[in-house]
């Protein structure tokens, strides 16, 4: 129980650093220095200020110095990493893979959430992730699929790029999404590709179409594809027995 609620605390801290990370890498600016700012005044924030969760209930979801709104982006994707990162815990207990996991949903986390403010997955979190997740995979003895995984994940999707781009002239996918589908494969292995692959353009052809039919109303069309991937990889991450067995079920020959 202290286990769980420790890492419900550390999912909370590390999830407020993701916002510095999801504000500042898209900006080009230092992770580290100055200390967090109100984006609006400058105003330096406080400690006080900077409790995650606690600060945008008590602080009303506004700056204290200039009472700008604070976006919601900030307590959800605190609550999402502490939720995440408790489950995580839970599920396997204090070895190598839950520092794995916690790492993959960490950087998942971030990278969906800059695709979907800024249309970007950018390299200095794609790169260290392919690196993080050979890393981990050498540690639990999964050197091999973890190689192919990552050269697989980026050579289909630049594969479908080449061909989508013979086909009709334009690029269909950013340069961003091969290199998360090669972070994915690192961590994952090759096995994870085929259903992160289908999940994602399944779910985003049916999300896509809906605002379609809404862009006549006035929403904006392009979404990024990034956060299906990532949802897809957490999902896998997850939830692979299950999908495997079902999956097998499926394709068995009727008896
Ligand atoms: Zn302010």
């Amino acid at each position: 129980m202290l286990f769980l609620s420790g890492m419900a605390v550390l999912g909370l801290l590390f999830g407020s650093f993701a916002n510095v990370l999801v504000y500042r890498i898209p900006r080009g600016e230092s992770i580290v220095w100055p200390g967090s700012r109100c984006p609006r005044c400058g105003h330096a924030l406080a400690w006080l200020d900077n409790i995650p969760l606690l600060s945008w209930l008590l602080l009303g979801s506004r700056c204290r110095y200039c009472r700008e709104p604070v976006a919601f982006r900030y307590p959800l994707l605190e609550l999402l990493m502490a939720v995440s990162w408790t489950y995580l815990a839970w599920l396997t207990g204090p070895q190598w893979l839950l520092a794995e996991a916690l790492v993959l949903f960490f950087l998942l986390w971030v990278l969906s959430f800059i695709d979907l403010e800024t249309g970007l997955l950018p390299d200095a979190l794609t790169y260290p992730g392919m690196i993080l997740g050979l890393m981990f995979a050498v540690l639990t003895g999964h050197a091999a699929d973890s190689l192919l995984g990552l050269c697989a994940g980026y050579g289909i999707f630049w594969l479908v790029g080449r061909v989508f781009l013979m086909l009709t002239g334009k690029e269909g996918m950013g340069h961003g999404d091969y290199k998360l589908l090669a972070m994915l494969g690192a961590f994952m292995g090759w096995q994870a590709l085929p259903f992160i692959i289908f999940a994602s353009s399944f779910v985003g052809a049916i999300v896509g179409s809906l605002v379609l039919l809404l862009a006549r109303r006035g929403v904006r069309t392009e979404i990024p594809f990034g956060p299906y991937l990532a949802l897809a990889g957490m999902v896998w991450f997850l939830w692979h027995e299950p999908v495997l067995r079902w999956y097998l079920d499926l394709m068995a020959p009727v008896q």
